[in-house]
This record gives C-alpha cells, sequence and structure tokens, in this order.
C-alpha cells in the first residue's frame, strides 16, 4: 500500500495537484503523460545508471561514523551524498531529468536558481549533454552568490537575472515559468527539487530514489539488515529527504526524522521552518504548506543556510507532517552551526549547512544505544567556507 506516495493526479493526502495557469497545461502534461513510461524504459535506465555511476560516482559510501556514534550513543551511519560529482545530492535529478528532456525531444533547457547550488548542478548536466542552457537567478541572488554564477558561466550557461518583486528566488521561479509558456516545444524546465505541479515532485522524488535504494543493500551487507532504526534529513525542498525516506515510506518500523531551519527561532520572524509555521497555500502549482501572511502573501523566509531558504516545503513532505509519519524537528542557524564544527572534528567531514542542521538533532531526541540512524550527508561545506569563517571568525 502506499500511503505515502503520489496518486495519480499528484496527490499526497491532501497536498500536491498542478495548480498552473491555464498556458501552462501542455507543457506539463506532455511531462506527466510520459514521465513514467519513459523512467521504466530499460535504455533509459542503462543510461541513468551509467552516468550516476561513471560521471556522479555512485554507489555513495554508506560511512559508520564511529566517534559520532560513541558520542551520542548510538549506531549512526551517513550516506556520503557529499561525495556526488558537484558535492551535494542535486546532481541525481539534474542527471535524470536531463535524459528524460532528451527524451521529449527537447534542446533547450531552462532553470531557475535561488543559492546558485540547483543552476550548477543544471548547467553541468547541460554541458555534459551539449544543450542550450539557461538559468533564472534573482538580481539579488546574483550578487549575493557570485561564485555559483561564475561557475554557471564557465560551464556554458546564460544566468539571466529576474529583476522584479524582492528578486530573488520566486521572481526568477515567475520568469522561468513565463519562458516555458512562450518555448513549449523545445523546452524542458529542469526543477530543483520534490516542488512544483505534478509530476514534478513525483519524478524527482523517483529520481533521487537512488539513496534509499543503496542505503538498503549497504546496510544489508554492514548490519544484516536493510532497515534501520531512523533515517534522518534536513528539508529545504524536500528533495534529499524524499529520497532518503522514500523506499522507508510505506515501512513504519523505520522512523523518518526531517529537520527544517528555525533560523533565528521559529517563532523570531526569521525562520524557514515551514512545517511549524506554514499554512495551506498554494506555491509554485502545488497544494502544500507555506509560509504566509493572514491574506496569503508569501512571507520571506530566513535561514543561515541558502538551501534551506525556502517558504514551502514539497507536498510529500507536508503530508508526511500532517499524517504525523515523519517527526519535524526545526533547528537554529546557531545550533547548525556548532553541530557542523562538531562533526568536522569528530569525523574530518565539513558538511553544508543544509545538512549541518540534521546533525543537531541530537540535542533533541535521544536514541536507545542499539539503535541504528542512517543520517543523509547531502552536501560538502565548501561552499560555505566563508560562511563559517565569518560564524566562527577562523
Ligand atoms: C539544495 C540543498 C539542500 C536542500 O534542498 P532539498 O531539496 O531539501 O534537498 C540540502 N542540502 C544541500 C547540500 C543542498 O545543496
Amino acid at each position: 500500500m502506499n500511503r505515502y506516495q503520489a496518486d495519480e493526479r499528484g496527490y499526497y493526502g491532501e497536498f500536491g495537484g498542478a495548480f498552473i495557469p491555464e498556458m501552462l497545461y501542455p507543457n506539463t502534461e506532455e511531462l506527466r503523460q510520459n514521465y513514467l513510461r519513459i523512467m521504466g524504459e530499460p535504455d533509459f535506465q542503462e543510461e541513468f545508471r551509467q552516468l550516476l555511476r561513471d560521471y556522479v560516482g555512485r554507489p555513495t559510501p554508506l560511512y559508520f561514523a564511529k566517534r559520532l556514534s560513541e558520542k551520542f550513543k548510538a549506531r549512526i551511519y551517513l550516506k556520503r551524498e557529499d561525495l556526488c560529482h558537484t558535492g551535494a545530492h542535486k546532481v541525481n535529478n539534474t542527471i535524470g531529468q536531463i535524459l528524460m528532456a532528451k527524451k521529449l525531444g527537447k534542446s533547450r533547457i531552462i532553470a531557475e536558481t535561488g543559492a546558485g547550488q540547483h543552476g550548477v548542478a543544471t548547467a553541468t548536466v547541460c554541458a555534459l549533454m551539449g544543450m542550450e542552457c539557461i538559468v533564472y537567478m534573482g538580481e539579488v541572488d546574483i550578487a549575493r552568490q557570485a561564485p555559483n554564477v561564475a561557475r554557471m558561466k564557465m560551464l556554458g550557461a546564460e544566468v539571466r537575472p529576474a529583476r522584479s518583486g524582492s528578486r530573488t528566488l520566486k521572481d526568477a521561479t515567475n520568469e522561468a515559468i513565463r519562458d516555458w509558456i512562450n518555448n513549449p516545444v523545445n523546452t524542458h524546465y529542469i526543477i530543483g527539487s520534490v516542488v512544483g505541479p505534478h509530476p514534478y515532485p513525483d519524478m524527482v522524488a523517483r529520481f533521487q530514489a537512488v539513496i534509499s535504494e543503496e542505503i538498503k543493500w549497504q546496510l544489508k551487507e554492514k548490519e544484516g539488515k536493510e532497515d534501520p532504526d531512523y533515517v534522518v534529513a534536513c528539508v529545504g525542498g524536500g528533495s534529499n529527504a524524499a529520497g532518503t525516506y522514500y523506499h522507508y515510506l510505506d515501512n513504519e518500523q523505520v522512523g523518518i526524522i526531517a529537520v527544517e531551519a528555525a533560523g533565528k527561532g521559529v517563532d523570531s520572524g526569521e525562520s524557514a521552518a515551514t512545517s511549524a509555521l506554514g499554512k495551506v497555500g498554494i506555491i509554485h502549482g502545488s497544494k502544500t504548506l507555506l509560509m504566509q501572511t493572514g491574506d496569503g502573501q508569501i512571507t520571506e523566509p530566513y535561514s543561515i543556510s541558502a538551501g534551506l531558504d525556502y517558504p514551502g516545503v514539497g507536498p510529500m513532505h507536508a503530508h508526511l507532517y500532517k499524517s504525523g509519519r515523519a517527526d519535524f524537528i526545526a533547528i537554529t542557524d546557531d545550533e547548525a552551526m556548532a553541530a557542523g564544527l562538531m562533526v568536522s572534528q569528530l569525523e574530518g567531514i565539513i558538511p553544508a549547512i543544509e545538512t549541518s542542521h540534521a546533525f543537531a538533532i541530537f540535542d533533541h531526541r535521544t536514541f536507545k544505544p542499539d539503535d541504528i540512524i542512517v543520517i543523509n550527508l547531502s552536501g560538502r561545506g565548501d561552499k560555505d567556507l566563508q560562511t563559517y569563517i565569518d560564524y566562527f571568525k577562523l
């Protein structure tokens, strides 16, 4: 029984669906009618698997973190998505989607990006496939994220500034949607997380599901069983979390822990803790939980981590929250930064600040000594070095 997967119309419980302007309907409809068939074709799977292996570097290790385990008195494993090419899980999805675009006969790729990580992952696979790549990015974000803008340009992408509104992610998204409406035949829009109208959340979750597919056989090798007691991941839009949970969703013996960014505190007015603060609404074509004012205007999220700084959450996660299947924990900037430093010094791994949030759960939950906990190490911290330097005065 698939209680936590999307149904045919892209609903997870009451969340999901496709709330889009009529002019976008042909685009999403073409994708909806074809994505499962294409993903099921042997030659698609063969090319996807081959690129994940030879280009991304999969399978990523499942690493038993000995010193962390000793400190917190549980058996803690790290799924090393930080070792993927480009330094995070995002490339699993962009590889899948560019192969999908090719199958659909598209020659041009568009994407939107906030912090620039998804833009870089998209520009990377466009270079790999020799496809035209246009990345929409808010003018404010372009100024804040100069290294990622440079990476995209070096990879051959065109970065187009969004100059309207707050000149951040939501404005870039609006520009990308406008582009897609104007170029329905030759263009595929690569969305970077389990958000957006159906079929995106389901399609992206299926591409990222390789994470939990690997955890199962790797844990079997190491512990003699496929199922941990808990799987843990940070949630921005929710794609690394969806991939980590995917093959465990309907196995209630496996606890699911979702970690959100509380920013300066859930009630501080500067937060991105969507489950705690969100109300039901529509964002990016999907019905989900999102942070909004009384009259439904989306409120600007805040987190020290650029990748968790999103005002909504994917519909799968809204449903996991509402149904009680997942335990949501909100972690502040200070807690995340301290946890990032701790993991660096206990394990010799500097995590992305997004991921650091997931390591702060041990101050909020206690575990039994024989509990097996798999934490998805979604990305490496190199991109965040300046933030760590400023915060710790290194
Ligand atoms: C983008 C990013 C995230 C947040 O995105 P999800 O879709 O929630 O996974 C988390 N960790 C890292 C390292 C990222 O780059």
